[in-house]
C-alpha cells in the first residue's frame, strides 16, 4: 500500500509538472485543468487511504504545486486557494469515515433493507463535515488576516464578495467568452490581490504616474465609461429576453413645475437614465428604470470605507437623483444598478439581478440558482475585461464576442459553482 501510494504521488507530481509547462502560456487553462480535475484524483485517494500512509507520503506533490505550479500560474509567489494536499490529507480520511460510518454498519449487520434512514445518516453527516470545512476555513482566514498588510486584507475582503470569484471558479469555455488569455489572467490575479501587474506603462494619458489604482478611475481613455456601458448594455439585452419595451437611454418627461424635493433631484431638461424595461416588477405595462454605477472600491475615497458603506452611498445618490421624479412624472419606479468593479453588488443591485435570473430561467427552463450564477459570471467577466483594459489598453481584449447567443447551453455546459 505504502509504495502504491508512493507511485500515485509520483505520477500526480509529474502531471503537476506537466500543468506547470502549460500555465506559461494557458494560466487559465490549467488553473481550472488543476480544480475541475486533477486534484479529485489524490482527494480521492485521500479520503479512501489510512492519512498515516498519505499525509507523509504527500510532500512531492506539495512541493510541484508550491514551486511549480503556482509561480507559473501567477508569475510570481502568491496564494491562490489551491489547497496542499499534505494538510488535507487527514481531514478528507476522518470526514469520509464519518460520512460512510452508517452505510459501513449497515453493511457489517448484513441488514437487508437499506431503508431512507440510512440515507438520512449519511446526507445530515455530510452535511456537518461541510459546516466543519468552512469553519476550518474560517478560523484559518481569521488567524492569516492580522498577519497581511492592510492592503492585502482589503483585497481578500473584495475578493470574498459573493460573484467576486465566479471568474476563476467557472470552466474556461471560450464560445462563451469565459476565458482569458494569460496576460489578463496575470492581470486578473494581480487585480484580484492588489498586486501591480507586470510592465505597467509609467505614466497615464493624462500626465499623471501610472497605477492601478488611477488606470481604473481615470476618464482621459474613458474606460470608466466603457465599465459603465458594457453592464448596462449586458443587462439591456438580458433584459430583452423577458421583457418588453426595453430601450437603453431613455430619455426622462420634462419637470414642468413639479416639486421634487431635495436639493439634489435632478431636474435637467432631457435627462437620461441608462435602461428601461416594462414587466420587471409588477405587471407587463409597469415600467422600471434603471441607472448603473460602477466604482472603483480602491480609489483613495473608497479605500478606508467598510464596501457596505460605500454601496449605500451610491445607491442614496442616485436614488436622491432620481427617484422621486419617476415616481412622480414617469409613474414608474425605479432600481439603482451599483457594482463594484471588482464584482460585487450593492442590496438593490442583488434584489434586481436575483429577479432577472428568475425571469431568464423560467425562459429557459433552468434552474434558478445556475442561471444566477451564470448571470454573476457575466456580469464579473465583463468587469474583469473592462479593469484590464484600463490597465492595458485595447491590446488586451480578449478577441471574444462580448454577447453571445445559445445561453441556455451554456448552462448546462457550465459547472458553475459559488
Ligand atoms: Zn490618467
Amino acid at each position: 500500500m505504502e509504495s502504491f501510494a508512493e507511485s500515485k504521488v509520483a505520477s500526480w507530481s509529474a502531471l503537476v509538472t506537466n500543468l506547470a509547462d502549460i500555465a506559461t502560456t494557458q494560466p487559465h487553462a490549467a488553473y481550472s485543468a488543476l480544480n475541475h480535475g486533477l486534484s479529485s484524483k489524490w482527494t480521492y485517494m485521500c479520503r479512501t487511504t489510512p492519512s498515516r500512509i498519505m499525509s507523509q507520503r504527500l510532500a512531492p506533490l506539495d512541493e510541484a504545486l508550491r514551486k511549480k505550479l503556482i509561480p507559473s500560474l501567477t508569475a510570481r509567489e502568491g496564494g491562490l486557494g489551491i489547497r496542499i494536499p499534505s494538510k488535507q490529507a487527514t481531514h478528507e480520511y476522518n470526514a469520509s469515515l464519518f460520512v460512510t460510518s452508517a452505510l459501513c454498519n449497515h453493511i457489517i449487520k448484513q441488514d437487508t433493507h437499506y431503508g431512507q434512514e440510512i440515507i438520512s445518516e449519511s446526507l445530515m453527516a455530510k452535511s456537518t463535515v461541510g459546516q466543519q470545512n468552512r469553519d476550518r476555513t474560517k478560523n484559518d482566514i481569521n488567524t492569516l488576516t492580522p498577519l497581511l498588510s492592510t492592503n492585502m486584507q482589503r483585497s481578500v475582503n473584495l475578493s470574498k464578495e459573493k460573484g467576486a470569484s465566479s471568474w476563476l471558479t467557472t470552466l474556461p469555455l471560450k464560445t462563451h467568452g469565459f476565458t482569458l488569455h494569460k496576460q489578463a489572467f496575470r492581470d486578473a490575479l494581480s487585480l484580484r490581490y492588489g498586486w501591480t501587474p507586470n510592465k505597467l506603462p509609467s505614466k497615464c494619458a493624462c500626465g499623471s504616474s501610472f497605477t492601478v489604482e488611477h488606470a481604473l478611475s481615470c476618464a482621459k481613455g474613458g474606460f470608466p465609461s466603457i465599465r459603465h456601458n458594457e453592464i448596462r448594455d449586458l443587462t439591456a439585452d438580458l433584459l430583452s429576453e423577458v421583457c418588453n419595451n426595453v430601450c437603453t437611454e431613455p430619455e426622462l418627461l420634462p419637470v414642468t413645475g413639479e416639486n421634487l424635493a431635495g436639493a439634489s433631484a435632478n431636474i435637467q431638461p432631457g435627462a437620461r437614465l441608462d435602461i428601461a424595461a416594462n414587466g420587471v416588477w409588477g405587471g407587463s405595462f409597469e415600467r422600471t428604470y434603471f441607472d448603473v454605477r460602477v466604482f472603483n472600491p480602491r480609489a483613495a475615497s473608497n479605500r478606508h470605507t467598510d464596501p457596505q458603506t460605500v454601496y449605500r452611498k451610491h445607491e442614496q445618490i442616485k436614488k436622491r437623483a432620481y427617484e422621486q421624479r419617476i415616481l412622480d412624472i414617469e409613474q414608474a419606479s425605479f432600481s439603482p444598478l451599483v457594482l463594484s468593479a471588482t464584482g460585487g453588488l450593492a442590496r438593490e443591485a442583488t434584489t434586481f439581478y436575483k429577479r432577472l435570473a428568475s425571469m431568464l430561467a423560467s425562459k429557459w427552463d433552468q434552474s434558478y440558482s445556475s442561471t444566477l450564477c451564470w448571470l454573476r459570471c457575466r456580469l464579473t467577466f465583463s468587469l474583469l475585461r473592462s479593469s484590464i483594459q484600463a490597465i492595458r489598453g485595447s491590446r488586451s481584449s480578449s478577441g471574444h464576442p462580448f454577447r453571445s447567443g445559445a445561453i441556455d447551453l451554456v448552462i448546462s455546459e457550465t459547472h458553475l459553482h459559488q
